[in-house]
């Protein structure tokens, strides 16, 4: 059986983000992925009804509630996005996330800090906390190399994938 892995949606180009935009990650290895059915894309804040384009919102590190730039209270929408990405994980055995970093879903070691000036803090987002809490390992963008050595797959720096 191939490990499936989850993956934000806006990596495969997804016009899905605030913005209305995508953010692709190309990489050997998400071509790879792909093309083996491996990858199963959720984007949470669209799953859970939030339109395209949305304000962007942010996690308030003292109240840990998300909150948009126009401080409406989102919390509840990105529970319920972190719940889908929970099911989708359960349904399909995943145990390996490859979720955007710094979102305030997808964010795995630093999130913004709440005040929308592009300011960075240690933090995860909503989803990968959820993830994390029911034993998925969250890996993003800048360690997509450890989550290949979770699979077995090291070679692929020398286009190698036999155990990709
Ligand atoms: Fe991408 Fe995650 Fe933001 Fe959706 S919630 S746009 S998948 S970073």
């Amino acid at each position: 059986v191939t490990d499936k892995i989850l993956i934000s949606a806006c990596f495969l180009g997804e016009r899905v983000r605030y913005n209305g935009e995508a953010k692709p990650l190309v990489n050997v290895l998400i071509k790879e992925w792909q093309k083996q059915g491996r990858l199963i894309p959720v984007c949470p804040e669209v799953t859970s009804g939030l339109p395209v384009p949305r304000p962007p919102a942010e996690i308030d590190p003292v109240t840990k509630k998300v909150i948009t730039i126009e401080s409406v209270d989102v919390t509840e929408q990105f529970e319920k996005g972190a719940e889908i990405a929970l099911r989708l994980c359960q349904q399909h055995n995943i145990r390996l996330a490859l979720l955007k970093e710094s979102s305030p879903s997808c964010g795995s070691n630093s999130v913004y800090d709440g005040t929308f000036s592009q300011q960075k803090i240690i933090g995860e987002g909503v989803t990968t906390k959820l993830l994390r809490a029911n034993g998925i390992k969250v890996f993003s963008e800048a360690s997509i190399a450890q989550l290949a050595a979770q699979i077995g797959c090291t070679n692929w720096q020398l286009k190698f994938f036999d155990k990709c």
